[in-house]
């Protein structure tokens, strides 16, 4: 993948539930000039989804925060998205991207978000420093 996108998308947004379904609706109505089919821009909503919860939820834990995204679209049809949150950040990567993982103690979260984002992008990376927090980088290769 070249470095330079050939367009690119920032958006920063406060983290309020609300823009959950903003983000997704955006990010997708963004990447949609790429013209991927129905499945693929399907995965892209449900991993934009799932990222931007964790900075709500985990990052925030309802206090006020700031959500920023950047969406690079490639010569060969590739995607980058990019989710960072200034938050609490994660202590152990590796574990927290353990399918059913969680340290949500009321039940409400599954501990599936990082493995959604891991098997419907092509690849997932995750960088994040306690108390700095986290960098969230998804890259779709589309058809
Ligand atoms: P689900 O996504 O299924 O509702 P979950 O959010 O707990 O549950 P993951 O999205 O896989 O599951 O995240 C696993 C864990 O990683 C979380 O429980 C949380 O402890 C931590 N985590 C994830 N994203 C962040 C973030 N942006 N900031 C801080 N901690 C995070
Ligand atoms: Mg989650």
């Amino acid at each position: 993948m070249n470095n330079t996108p050939i367009n690119e998308l920032k958006l920063k947004l406060p983290s309020l539930s609300v823009n959950e379904g903003a983000c997704r609706a955006i990010v997708a109505a963004f990447c949609a000039q790429l013209d991927p089919n129905i499945e693929e821009l399907a995965d892209i909503k449900c991993a934009v989804s799932e990222a931007v919860t964790n900075c709500i939820v985990h990052a925030y834990g309802g206090r006020g925060g700031t959500i920023y995204i950047t969406v690079g679209l490639y010569e060969g049809r590739a995607i980058r998205i990019e989710v960072r949150d200034r938050g609490c950040g994660i202590a152990n990567v590796k574990e927290a991207m353990q399918p059913l993982f969680t340290t949500d103690h009321t039940g409400e979260r599954s501990g599936m978000g990082f493995s959604v984002m891991e098997s419907f992008m092509t690849r997932l990376r995750v960088h994040s420093t306690l108390s700095r927090g986290t960098r969230v980088t998804m890259w779709k290769q589309l058809a």
